[in-house]
C-alpha cells in the first residue's frame, strides 16, 4: 500500500480548512467526504467576526456567497427578552453553501477530493483508513475531521462524563424582516434555539436540547410543543406550527478536549474540542484547528502532531470552559433569569462574553486574525 503525505477525512470546515492550507503549501492532501452532493448540516449557521477573518484569510468571503450581515444579539427568555450589539459585525450562511464554497476552493488549490465515499474505519498505528469496499488508502498523517460523527478506531472517548451528550436539531422556517441583522436565541429548560436569516430569506431554526429532555417528551415533535409552550415568543416564529421536517443529530458532546495527542494523527474541528454551539463559535474554532494542525504539518511532518495537539488542548481550554459555564448558565431557570437581569442591567456583559469563547485562526502572515482573547500559538 503505498503511502499518500496527507489523509482527511471529513470535508466540514475543520477537513477543507487543514485541505485549502496544505495545498496551497505545494502539499496536495487527499480529503474524502461521504456526501457525494450539497448538503445541510445540524448547525445554526452563524458565523462570527472570527471565522470570518478566518474565512477570509482561506480566499473565502462569506458575504460575496450572499451571507447576511448581523449585528445583535436578542435574547429571549420566557416573556424577558434583550438586544445587545454584538462586538463585530458577523453573519448568517447556510452550510450547504458555506461547505461546497470550501471545498471547491480547496480542490482549485490543488487538494484531491473525493466525494461520496464513507471511511468505515481508521487504524491509527498504520495511519490508515478502510472504506466500504475493503479498500486501504495509508499516509504519513491523518487529519481527522469527521465531526459531529465518530470513526471507528478514533473515536473520541467520552469515558467519565458525568453528562450525557446533546442532541441537535435544525429546521428550516420562514424569514421575517424583524430578524434583519440580528441573531435571535430562545433560551428554555435544557437547552436553547437559535434564529437567523440565511441567504435564500429562510430561517435557520436550529435547536440543542438536553438528551433527557428529548427522552422525557418521547419524541422530536412533543419536544417542541413541549418548548413551544415554554418559550411563546419562539412557538409564534413557527407560526404556532411544528416544522413538518428536522434533521437530528443526537451525541454532541459539549465541552470535550481531545487531551492527549497520537502520532501522525492531527484531531480538529469537533473531533479537536467541543464548544457550546449557543457561543456560535465552532465554525470558527474548526477553521482554526484545520489551519494550525496542517501548519504544524507542513513545519514539522507527521511528528508534529502530538506536540500540536497539546497545544490545542492549553488554547481550547478557557473558551470551551467559559461557553459551557453560559450553557449551563442558560440552561437552568433560576441561573437563566439572573443572567438576563444582568444582561438588561450591563449590556457589555454580553460583549464580553462572546469575546471570551472566540479563538482566532492563525494567519499565512503568521499573525492571528478575528479574535483579542487566545494566548498561546496555534
Ligand atoms: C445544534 C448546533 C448548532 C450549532 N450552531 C453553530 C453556529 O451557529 N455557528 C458555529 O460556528 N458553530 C455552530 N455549531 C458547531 C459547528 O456546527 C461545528 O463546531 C462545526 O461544524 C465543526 O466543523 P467540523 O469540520 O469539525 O465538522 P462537521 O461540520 O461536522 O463536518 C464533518 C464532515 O465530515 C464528514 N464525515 C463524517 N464522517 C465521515 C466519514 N466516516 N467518512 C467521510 N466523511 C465523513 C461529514 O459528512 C461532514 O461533512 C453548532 C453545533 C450544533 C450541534
Amino acid at each position: 500500500m503505498s503511502r499518500l503525505p496527507a489523509l482527511i477525512v471529513g470535508g466540514g470546515p475543520a477537513g477543507a480548512a487543514a485541505a485549502i492550507t496544505l495545498a496551497r503549501a505545494g502539499v496536495a492532501p487527499h480529503l474524502v467526504e461521504r456526501h457525494a452532493l450539497p448538503h445541510d448540516s445540524v448547525c445554526g449557521g452563524f458565523l462570527g467576526w472570527d471565522a470570518l477573518a478566518a474565512l477570509r484569510d482561506l480566499g473565502v468571503d462569506a458575504f460575496a456567497l450572499g451571507g447576511r450581515p448581523i449585528e445583535r444579539l436578542r435574547l429571549l427568555a420566557g416573556e424577558r427578552s434583550v438586544e445587545l450589539p454584538l462586538p463585530q459585525r458577523a453573519a448568517g450562511l447556510s452550510r450547504r453553501l458555506l461547505d461546497e464554497a470550501l471545498i471547491g476552493r480547496a480542490q482549485m488549490m490543488g487538494a484531491i477530493v473525493t466525494r461520496g465515499r464513507t471511511v468505515r474505519a481508521a487504524d491509527p498505528l498504520r495511519r490508515s483508513l478502510r472504506f466500504d469496499d475493503g479498500e486501504e488508502m495509508a499516509g504519513e498523517a491523518l487529519f481527522l475531521a469527521t465531526g459531529k460523527h465518530e470513526l471507528r478506531g478514533l473515536a473520541r472517548s467520552l469515558k467519565g462524563r458525568g453528562e450525557a451528550p446533546a442532541v441537535g436539531l435544525r429546521a428550516v422556517i420562514p424569514g421575517s424582516d424583524d430578524l434583519d441583522g440580528v441573531i435571535e436565541m430562545h433560551l428554555f429548560d435544557g437547552g436553547y434555539a437559535g434564529l437567523l436569516v440565511q441567504e435564500d430569506g429562510t430561517a435557520n431554526l436550529c435547536l440543542s436540547v438536553a438528551r433527557e429532555r428529548l427522552g422525557a417528551a418521547g419524541g422530536v415533535a412533543a419536544l417542541m410543543r413541549d418548548i413551544m409552550k415554554q418559550a411563546p415568543r419562539l412557538a409564534g416564529r413557527m407560526g404556532g406550527e411544528v416544522p413538518a421536517h428536522f434533521d437530528a443529530i443526537a451525541g454532541v458532546p459539549y465541552g470535550w478536549r481531545a487531551a492527549a495527542g497520537q502520532p501522525g494523527i492531527f484531531r480538529i474541528g469537533d473531533q479537536g474540542a467541543v464548544i457550546a454551539s449557543l457561543a456560535g463559535d465552532g465554525i470558527a474554532i474548526a477553521l482554526a484547528s484545520g489551519t494550525g494542525a496542517a501548519q504544524a504539518f507542513l513545519a514539522g511532518g507527521a511528528q508534529a502532531a502530538v506536540e500540536w495537539q497539546g497545544r490545542w488542548h492549553r488554547r481550547s481550554r478557557w473558551p470551551v470552559v467559559v461557553a459551557e459555564a453560559l450553557r449551563h448558565g442558560a440552561a437552568r431557570p433560576g441561573m437563566r433569569d439572573g443572567l438576563m437581569r444582568l444582561l438588561q442591567w450591563m449590556p457589555g456583559l454580553g460583549a464580553q462574553a462572546a469575546l471570551l469563547t472566540r479563538i482566532s485562526a492563525p494567519r499565512r502572515d503568521g499573525r492571528r486574525s478575528g479574535a483579542r482573547s487566545s494566548p498561546g500559538r496555534g
